[in-house]
Protein backbone atom coordinates (compact mmCIF):
# COMPACT_ATOMS: atom_id res chain seq x y z
CA UNK A 1 0.00 0.00 0.00
CA UNK A 2 1.55 3.43 -0.88
CA UNK A 3 0.30 5.48 2.45
CA UNK A 4 3.10 3.35 4.31
CA UNK A 5 5.90 4.37 2.44
CA UNK A 6 6.10 7.27 5.28
CA UNK A 7 6.88 4.42 7.43
CA UNK A 8 8.93 2.00 5.25
CA UNK A 9 11.43 5.13 4.35
CA UNK A 10 13.60 4.13 7.21
CA UNK A 11 15.32 5.74 10.13
CA UNK A 12 16.98 8.68 8.52
CA UNK A 13 13.79 10.29 7.52
CA UNK A 14 13.08 10.63 11.07
CA UNK A 15 15.14 13.92 11.31
CA UNK A 16 14.52 16.73 9.09
CA UNK A 17 13.15 20.21 9.02
CA UNK A 18 9.41 20.53 11.16
CA UNK A 19 7.28 21.43 8.54
CA UNK A 20 5.33 24.07 11.34
CA UNK A 21 8.26 25.64 13.50
CA UNK A 22 10.72 24.92 10.48
CA UNK A 23 13.39 23.96 13.39
CA UNK A 24 15.86 20.99 12.09
CA UNK A 25 15.00 18.27 14.53
CA UNK A 26 13.84 15.02 15.20
CA UNK A 27 10.60 14.15 13.25
CA UNK A 28 7.92 12.32 14.91
CA UNK A 29 5.89 9.86 11.92
CA UNK A 30 2.29 12.24 11.81
CA UNK A 31 -1.11 11.22 10.80
CA UNK A 32 -2.92 13.39 8.24
CA UNK A 33 -5.98 12.28 10.32
CA UNK A 34 -5.35 11.52 14.05
CA UNK A 35 -4.63 7.76 14.83
CA UNK A 36 -7.16 7.58 17.15
CA UNK A 37 -10.29 8.52 14.87
CA UNK A 38 -8.70 4.88 13.24
CA UNK A 39 -9.77 2.76 15.84
CA UNK A 40 -13.88 4.19 15.79
CA UNK A 41 -13.89 4.06 11.99
CA UNK A 42 -16.21 1.51 10.15
CA UNK A 43 -18.85 1.73 7.23
CA UNK A 44 -21.66 -0.56 8.82
CA UNK A 45 -22.62 -0.95 5.26
CA UNK A 46 -19.87 -1.65 3.17
CA UNK A 47 -17.19 -2.41 5.33
CA UNK A 48 -18.57 -4.70 8.12
CA UNK A 49 -15.36 -5.94 9.92
CA UNK A 50 -15.08 -2.51 11.02
CA UNK A 51 -12.23 -1.49 8.39
CA UNK A 52 -12.54 2.21 7.43
CA UNK A 53 -12.76 2.51 3.33
CA UNK A 54 -10.01 4.34 1.75
CA UNK A 55 -11.24 5.93 -1.46
CA UNK A 56 -8.98 7.28 -3.92
CA UNK A 57 -10.72 9.34 -6.70
CA UNK A 58 -7.70 10.24 -9.14
CA UNK A 59 -7.10 6.26 -9.43
CA UNK A 60 -10.77 5.22 -8.97
CA UNK A 61 -9.93 2.31 -6.26
CA UNK A 62 -11.74 1.23 -3.26
CA UNK A 63 -9.62 -0.54 -0.74
CA UNK A 64 -10.63 -1.71 2.49
CA UNK A 65 -7.67 -0.80 5.03
CA UNK A 66 -6.61 -0.57 8.55
CA UNK A 67 -3.65 0.95 7.03
CA UNK A 68 -3.17 5.17 8.00
CA UNK A 69 -1.63 7.58 6.49
CA UNK A 70 1.58 8.82 7.92
CA UNK A 71 4.63 11.01 7.09
CA UNK A 72 7.32 12.69 9.15
CA UNK A 73 5.85 15.87 9.31
CA UNK A 74 6.59 17.59 12.70
CA UNK A 75 9.12 17.57 15.40
CA UNK A 76 7.19 16.68 19.10
CA UNK A 77 6.62 20.16 20.47
CA UNK A 78 4.46 20.92 17.46
CA UNK A 79 2.65 17.44 17.56
CA UNK A 80 2.20 18.47 21.16
CA UNK A 81 0.58 21.67 19.81
CA UNK A 82 -1.87 19.58 17.55
CA UNK A 83 -2.87 16.96 20.07
CA UNK A 84 -3.74 20.24 22.67
CA UNK A 85 -5.47 22.73 21.40
CA UNK A 86 -7.05 20.44 18.22
CA UNK A 87 -7.10 16.39 18.56
CA UNK A 88 -7.84 16.02 22.42
CA UNK A 89 -10.92 18.04 22.31
CA UNK A 90 -12.34 16.58 19.07
CA UNK A 91 -11.92 13.81 20.40
CA UNK A 92 -14.24 14.17 22.66
CA UNK A 93 -16.83 14.84 20.43
CA UNK A 94 -17.04 13.32 17.28
CA UNK A 95 -19.15 9.96 17.09
CA UNK A 96 -18.11 6.37 18.54
CA UNK A 97 -20.06 3.09 19.79
CA UNK A 98 -20.35 5.07 22.90
CA UNK A 99 -22.58 7.90 21.55
CA UNK A 100 -21.94 11.36 19.31
CA UNK A 101 -21.09 14.01 22.27
CA UNK A 102 -21.30 16.89 19.57
CA UNK A 103 -24.66 16.00 18.20
CA UNK A 104 -25.86 15.56 21.92
CA UNK A 105 -25.08 19.19 22.78
CA UNK A 106 -26.70 20.15 19.46
CA UNK A 107 -29.86 18.25 19.93
CA UNK A 108 -30.09 19.81 23.20
CA UNK A 109 -30.48 22.94 21.99
CA UNK A 110 -32.78 24.69 20.10
CA UNK A 111 -32.20 25.38 16.57
CA UNK A 112 -31.50 28.75 14.75
CA UNK A 113 -33.38 27.82 11.82
CA UNK A 114 -34.03 24.25 10.69
CA UNK A 115 -34.68 23.42 6.50
CA UNK A 116 -35.26 19.56 5.57
CA UNK A 117 -33.08 17.64 6.97
CA UNK A 118 -30.79 20.83 7.85
CA UNK A 119 -30.58 22.38 11.28
CA UNK A 120 -28.65 25.96 12.55
CA UNK A 121 -26.98 26.11 15.34
CA UNK A 122 -25.70 29.32 17.30
CA UNK A 123 -21.35 28.60 18.20
CA UNK A 124 -22.35 28.94 21.86
CA UNK A 125 -25.04 26.09 22.34
CA UNK A 126 -21.91 25.00 22.55
CA UNK A 127 -18.59 25.48 25.17
CA UNK A 128 -15.87 27.51 23.66
CA UNK A 129 -13.25 25.22 24.30
CA UNK A 130 -15.13 22.90 22.11
CA UNK A 131 -15.88 25.23 19.41
CA UNK A 132 -11.97 26.45 19.77
CA UNK A 133 -11.04 22.61 19.36
CA UNK A 134 -13.34 22.21 16.27
CA UNK A 135 -11.88 25.47 14.61
CA UNK A 136 -8.34 24.32 15.20
CA UNK A 137 -8.28 21.12 14.09
CA UNK A 138 -9.61 21.77 11.12
CA UNK A 139 -7.00 24.61 10.30
CA UNK A 140 -4.50 21.79 11.25
CA UNK A 141 -6.11 19.03 8.89
CA UNK A 142 -6.57 21.52 5.93
CA UNK A 143 -2.72 22.91 6.37
CA UNK A 144 -1.26 18.87 7.12
CA UNK A 145 -2.84 18.20 3.69
CA UNK A 146 -1.58 21.12 1.96
CA UNK A 147 1.97 20.33 3.18
CA UNK A 148 1.71 16.18 2.92
CA UNK A 149 3.87 14.53 0.61
CA UNK A 150 1.92 12.53 -1.07
CA UNK A 151 4.26 10.22 -2.66
CA UNK A 152 3.90 8.47 -5.55
CA UNK A 153 -0.51 9.21 -4.86
CA UNK A 154 -1.72 11.80 -6.37
CA UNK A 155 -2.70 14.35 -4.57
CA UNK A 156 -6.52 14.20 -3.81
CA UNK A 157 -5.86 18.03 -2.03
CA UNK A 158 -3.97 19.45 -4.77
CA UNK A 159 -2.15 22.30 -2.59
CA UNK A 160 -5.55 23.89 -2.76
CA UNK A 161 -4.32 26.32 0.24
CA UNK A 162 -1.73 28.23 -2.05
CA UNK A 163 1.46 29.50 -0.50
CA UNK A 164 -0.42 32.98 0.70
CA UNK A 165 -2.91 30.50 3.09
CA UNK A 166 -0.58 27.94 4.00
CA UNK A 167 2.08 30.83 5.61
CA UNK A 168 -1.59 32.54 7.26
CA UNK A 169 -2.52 29.11 8.70
CA UNK A 170 0.88 27.88 10.02
CA UNK A 171 1.49 31.33 11.78
CA UNK A 172 -2.47 30.74 13.50
CA UNK A 173 -1.61 27.11 14.09
CA UNK A 174 2.11 28.25 16.17
CA UNK A 175 -0.53 30.59 18.10
CA UNK A 176 0.78 33.70 16.26
CA UNK A 177 -1.97 35.13 15.07
CA UNK A 178 -5.71 34.51 14.76
CA UNK A 179 -7.64 34.03 11.20
CA UNK A 180 -9.90 36.43 9.82
CA UNK A 181 -10.04 34.36 6.33
CA UNK A 182 -12.14 31.45 7.03
CA UNK A 183 -15.78 30.70 7.25
CA UNK A 184 -16.08 27.06 8.81
CA UNK A 185 -19.47 25.39 8.68
CA UNK A 186 -19.45 22.54 11.02
CA UNK A 187 -22.13 19.65 10.57
CA UNK A 188 -22.82 17.04 12.49
CA UNK A 189 -24.63 13.68 11.15
CA UNK A 190 -27.76 12.66 12.49
CA UNK A 191 -27.70 9.29 10.72
CA UNK A 192 -25.80 7.21 12.52
CA UNK A 193 -25.22 4.50 9.89
CA UNK A 194 -22.73 6.63 8.35
CA UNK A 195 -20.78 7.69 11.33
CA UNK A 196 -17.59 6.02 10.78
CA UNK A 197 -16.79 7.42 7.49
CA UNK A 198 -13.66 9.27 6.98
CA UNK A 199 -13.06 11.43 3.64
CA UNK A 200 -9.39 13.07 3.48
CA UNK A 201 -9.81 16.79 2.52
CA UNK A 202 -10.19 18.05 -0.55
CA UNK A 203 -11.62 21.42 -2.19
CA UNK A 204 -14.07 22.80 -4.81
CA UNK A 205 -15.17 25.93 -6.14
CA UNK A 206 -18.68 27.39 -5.82
CA UNK A 207 -18.48 30.20 -8.09
CA UNK A 208 -15.93 32.67 -6.52
CA UNK A 209 -15.30 30.55 -3.82
CA UNK A 210 -13.16 27.91 -2.48
CA UNK A 211 -14.74 25.32 -0.48
CA UNK A 212 -12.44 23.09 1.35
CA UNK A 213 -13.81 19.78 3.48
CA UNK A 214 -13.00 16.42 5.04
CA UNK A 215 -15.62 14.33 7.10
CA UNK A 216 -14.22 12.38 10.67
CA UNK A 217 -16.71 10.26 12.25
CA UNK A 218 -19.69 12.11 11.92
CA UNK A 219 -18.42 15.55 11.86
CA UNK A 220 -17.95 17.12 8.17
CA UNK A 221 -16.02 20.29 7.99
CA UNK A 222 -16.70 22.81 5.38
CA UNK A 223 -14.27 25.55 5.07
CA UNK A 224 -14.20 28.77 3.04
CA UNK A 225 -11.27 30.46 2.76
CA UNK A 226 -10.49 33.89 0.88
CA UNK A 227 -13.62 35.62 -1.25
CA UNK A 228 -16.28 34.42 0.46
CA UNK A 229 -20.00 34.64 -1.15
CA UNK A 230 -22.72 37.34 -0.13
CA UNK A 231 -25.00 34.09 0.47
CA UNK A 232 -22.43 32.21 2.50
CA UNK A 233 -21.23 34.79 4.48
CA UNK A 234 -25.19 35.88 5.49
CA UNK A 235 -25.00 32.58 7.59
CA UNK A 236 -21.91 33.97 9.56
CA UNK A 237 -23.09 37.38 10.23
CA UNK A 238 -26.60 35.99 11.69
CA UNK A 239 -24.40 34.41 14.50
CA UNK A 240 -21.06 37.02 14.47
CA UNK A 241 -19.03 34.11 14.40
CA UNK A 242 -17.11 32.79 11.64
CA UNK A 243 -18.21 29.06 12.36
CA UNK A 244 -21.52 27.63 12.73
CA UNK A 245 -22.86 24.48 13.83
CA UNK A 246 -25.23 22.39 12.05
CA UNK A 247 -26.91 18.47 12.06
CA UNK A 248 -27.26 17.33 8.74
CA UNK A 249 -28.67 14.11 7.10
CA UNK A 250 -25.33 12.93 4.94
CA UNK A 251 -27.45 9.90 3.39
CA UNK A 252 -29.51 13.18 1.26
CA UNK A 253 -26.77 14.95 0.81
CA UNK A 254 -24.82 15.16 -2.92
CA UNK A 255 -21.73 14.46 -1.08
CA UNK A 256 -22.70 10.72 0.17
CA UNK A 257 -24.81 9.77 -2.92
CA UNK A 258 -22.07 11.21 -5.41
CA UNK A 259 -19.85 9.34 -3.04
CA UNK A 260 -21.88 5.97 -2.74
CA UNK A 261 -22.63 6.70 -6.82
CA UNK A 262 -18.61 6.55 -7.66
CA UNK A 263 -18.21 3.44 -5.86
CA UNK A 264 -20.69 1.93 -7.73
CA UNK A 265 -20.37 2.81 -11.07
CA UNK A 266 -16.71 3.97 -11.49
CA UNK A 267 -14.75 2.37 -8.81
CA UNK A 268 -12.66 -0.66 -9.39
CA UNK A 269 -13.16 -2.83 -6.13
CA UNK A 270 -9.93 -4.61 -5.14
CA UNK A 271 -9.31 -7.14 -2.26
CA UNK A 272 -11.81 -8.37 0.40
CA UNK A 273 -14.43 -5.96 -0.57
CA UNK A 274 -14.46 -7.03 -4.00
CA UNK A 275 -15.17 -10.89 -2.46
CA UNK A 276 -17.86 -9.37 0.04
CA UNK A 277 -19.43 -7.53 -2.33
CA UNK A 278 -19.39 -9.08 -5.74
CA UNK A 279 -22.45 -6.75 -7.47
CA UNK A 280 -20.28 -3.58 -7.01
CA UNK A 281 -17.39 -4.96 -9.27
CA UNK A 282 -17.11 -3.40 -12.62
CA UNK A 283 -18.68 -6.50 -14.97
CA UNK A 284 -16.03 -7.95 -17.21
CA UNK A 285 -15.77 -6.04 -21.00
CA UNK A 286 -16.69 -2.89 -19.33
CA UNK A 287 -15.08 0.18 -20.55
CA UNK A 288 -11.57 0.63 -18.51
CA UNK A 289 -12.13 5.31 -18.37
CA UNK A 290 -9.42 5.42 -15.59
ZN1 LIG B 1 7.97 21.91 15.09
Amino acid sequence: MNEVQGKLKGPSEAYGTCALCKEDVALIDSHLIPKAAYKHARISEMGADGNPIRISGPQRTACQTTAQVTRFLLCSDCEDLFSKHGEKGIGTLWSTEKGFPLRSKLIAAEPLSASGDFAVYRPNDIANEDLCALRYFAVSVFWRAQVWDWGREEDPYKRALGEKYEGEFRSFLLGESDLSSIRLMVLANTNDALNGYISFPRASRQGRTWLHEFTVLGIKFVMAVGYVSEQIDSLFSDVENDTILLTYDMINTSEFSGLAKFVQEEVSVKGRLAKKHPQIVRPKGAIDRS
